[in-house]
């Protein structure tokens, strides 16, 4: 059985203007439909603060989160998405072995396919994995995070964010700064931020600028306080160690010194220039904890709230036409 014949919802254009089977990237959404997203993020902001938080928009369906890498924040905020929606989800952490590679991945697709979920959302360490298996498999597919690729649910979280504090994302000028050579995060956010009209400065030393970034709309810069004069957001990224073979800074107290985001460095930003950073935070690393933990300006415990809105959203969003052959085929 192909997928593509299969699948009950791959043609039918959503109502909402989504016109997607999968979430697999940023990069090849428009403006409009990312504008789709946050919109219905919005309302989903709201339910989580109410009382009670749950809906059963997504009863009877199944949502699996495999997870090929570790992660805290992004699972987490899937499960309670999927649970506020009403679904069944189940949690999947795969142990990875670089000799299987391939074979594992398409293994496990295909048997989880055979449990028929509605939803995969997939995390996995190398770039283009998420998107092969989603060629795989029957449901819809999203991208938790794949290598040094794509984090599409970050850079919506970190957009609604970023809107609900400054009205819209036109003409703000977003400095994302760190190792950007290793970050899904600082991809998927210049597709976003560009696609949504922001001026996007990146900011790395040497050895962690990736040589394509100024191709997808980046102004490059290796010194941060020159980044840093007049912008809007100021956007921090983890130095990703996991995915470093050899020595790419010197040291981390060296790295600071440069790259590090405090009160001394911030001060070229405009005054009342926001704070974000994805996380997990290396503390002393990337951030000092004194402007990480500034109530006024940091934006980091709200880009957490703001995941599981988002996520909510995307998916809705995707099971959308599935929801209504459903009703449909039971008379509903
Ligand atoms: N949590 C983000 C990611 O999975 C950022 C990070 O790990 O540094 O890419």
């Amino acid at each position: 059985m192909s997928p593509s014949s299969s699948t009950p919802f791959s043609s039918v254009p959503s109502p909402l203007g989504y016109g997607h089977r999968h979430l697999l990237g940023i990069e090849g959404l428009t403006a409009d439909e990312i504008g789709v997203l946050l919109d219905l993020s919005e309302g989903y902001v709201a339910l989580s603060r109410s009382q009670s938080k749950k809906t059963a928009l997504m009863r009877g369906l199944t949502v699996i989160n495999l997870f090929f890498e570790t992660s805290t924040r992004t699972r987490t905020s899937f499960e309670l998405a999927g649970k506020r929606l009403g679904a069944d989800v189940i949690n999947m952490s795969v142990a990875w072995s670089a000799i299987k590679k391939g074979e594992t991945l398409i293994d496990t697709a295909m048997t989880l396919n055979a449990m028929h979920p509605d939803v995969l959302v997939v995390r996995h360490p190398d770039s283009g994995a998420v998107k092969l298996l989603s060629e795989k498999v029957n449901c819809a597919v999203i991208n938790a995070g794949d290598g040094s690729h794509e984090h599409p649910t970050q850079a919506l979280l970190d957009a609604l964010t970023i809107r609900r504090r400054r009205g819209s994302l036109a003409g703000l000028v977003v400095a994302i700064c760190g190792d950007i050579l290793h970050s899904r995060v600082a991809r998927s956010n210049i597709h976003l931020l560009t696609a949504l009209g922001a001026k996007v400065r990146a900011v790395a030393p040497p050895t962690l600028m990736p040589t394509e970034i100024e191709s997808l709309g980046a102004e490059v810069f290796f010194d941060m306080r020159r980044a840093l004069e007049g912008c809007d957001i100021v956007m921090m990224l983890r130095l990703q160690t996991e995915r470093m073979h050899g020595s790419y800074v010197p040291s981390t107290r060296e790295y600071f010194h440069f790259y590090g985001l405090d009160r001394d460095k911030l001060a070229a930003a405009k005054p009342d220039a926001l704070i974000m950073h994805p996380g997990p935070m290396n503390r002393g690393v990337e951030i000092d904890s004194e402007v990480a933990d500034d109530i006024d300006r940091s934006l980091i415990r709200a880009q957490v709230e703001m995941g599981v809105a988002v996520r909510m959203a995307c998916l809705d969003i995707l099971t959308r036409d599935l929801r209504r052959d459903n009703a449909q085929a039971g008379g509903g």
